[in-house]
């Protein structure tokens, strides 16, 4: 076979990923489990899993069945929920797959009394926001009698605000816990942690925090930056005072420059809402992104850059709270949408 060199290049930080996991299991004052649905928000979802069952992570949560097959064999002593919980065609797969369906409707429930041979579930209860979960009253009603509930979870809303609707749904969740058996109960993510101690319940469930991102101000200067998106120059060329550069013209030179044309686009991710605060650096220096970003290819203004030449690696600038506020995509929206040209260095 013939090795072809990855084109672009995602580089992780272990040690960062599992500082991040054991400060959200001290601030939310219950053991945190991990959210590695999407790939583990793009970073990768079976290397994040063994990154974190290494460091004693024992709860995992997917969104899809598919999501769940893609990551066996499990490492030992590790358990998997998938939070789409089971569907028509997922009976199967859920009944042969080592992970639990999270149950979200009565419909669910009945399917999984059906069809799921007595295996043990999660319930998902909606305490307010209207996605997925059975409703209160109907959790409290009888639809779960009988089930063999390992983990009774809700989801909060409005964690990443100053919102009266966290207190709402604590006090929701608070009280469905005290009428539902469970093994254990979950209501936070990585925002619901930031919120104390109170929104900890038995176990936690952070995604976001633990790839780098910051969801409330709690967590700033405690939560460390995981992902590092690296692209590489195909071309460095010199633009005349007055010539544009790329798609529509929309950037001209105001004096001679030198240009990097680097191989990242949009379809990596790499969005056009870059366009006009959007760069990267190269030992040290500052390259400003300049003209539209492409599908596969973008330019920076490297003039006065020392030393730049093909095939130099450059780094994207990509600090998540930085980026989301400058250019308007959200800290997940900036990490799933990494795409597959990547190559992921774990360090
Ligand atoms: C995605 C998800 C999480 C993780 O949320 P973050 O905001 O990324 O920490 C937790 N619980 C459920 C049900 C989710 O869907």
């Amino acid at each position: 076979m013939i090795d072809i060199a990855s084109p672009l290049r995602l580089r992780l930080d272990s040690a960062a990923l599992v500082d991040n996991w054991r400060w959200l299991g001290t601030a939310g004052g219950a053991e945190a489990g991990a959210a590695i649905k999407a790939d583990g928000y793009g970073l990768g979802a079976r290397a994040v899993m063994r990154h974190l069952a290494a460091a004693g992570c024992r709860h995992f949560f997917v969104a899809t069945w598919a999501e769940a097959a893609a990551l066996m064999p499990l490492p030992a002593g590790v358990s998997l929920s998938v939070l789409h919980g089971v569907g028509t065609e997922d009976l199967i797969a859920a009944r042969t797959l080592p992970a639990r369906p999270v149950l979200n409707s009565v419909e669910q429930v009945r399917r999984w009394r059906d069809g799921g041979e007595g295996r043990p579930c999660d319930v998902m209860v909606d305490t307010g926001m209207n996605r997925l979960g059975l409703r209160v009253e109907e959790a409290r009603g009888g639809a779960l009698d009988g089930l063999a509930i390992e983990t009774l979870l809700s989801h909060l809303a409005s964690a990443d605000e100053d919102s009266a609707q966290n207190e709402r749904q604590l006090a929701a969740f608070a009280a469905v816990r005290d009428a539902i058996p469970a093994r254990r109960t979950s209501l936070a993510n990585s925002a619901g942690i930031c919120l104390g101690t109170d929104y900890g319940f038995d176990l936690t469930r952070p995604g976001l925090a633990l790839y780098g991102g910051v969801p409330r101000r709690e967590a700033e200067g405690a939560i460390r930056q995981v992902v590092f998106p690296e692209t590489r120059v195909l071309q460095v060329r010199d633009v005349p005072a007055g010539e544009a550069v790329g798609y529509g013209a929309t950037w001209t030179a105001r004096c001679d420059s030198r240009i990097a044309v680097a191989n990242i686009g949009y379809a990596d991710g790499y969005l056009r809402c870059h366009v006009g605060t959007g760069g990267a650096r190269f030992a040290g220096q500052a390259l400003p992104l300049v003209g539209r970003v492409s599908m596969d290819l973008v330019a920076f203004d490297a003039s006065g850059v020392d030393g730049l030449a093909e095939g130099d690696w450059l780094a994207l600038d990509y600090d998540l709270v930085a980026t989301s506020a400058r250019c308007g995509l959200s800290q997940y929206e900036l990490l799933t949408g990494l795409g597959n040209r990547f190559a992921r260095h774990w360090s």
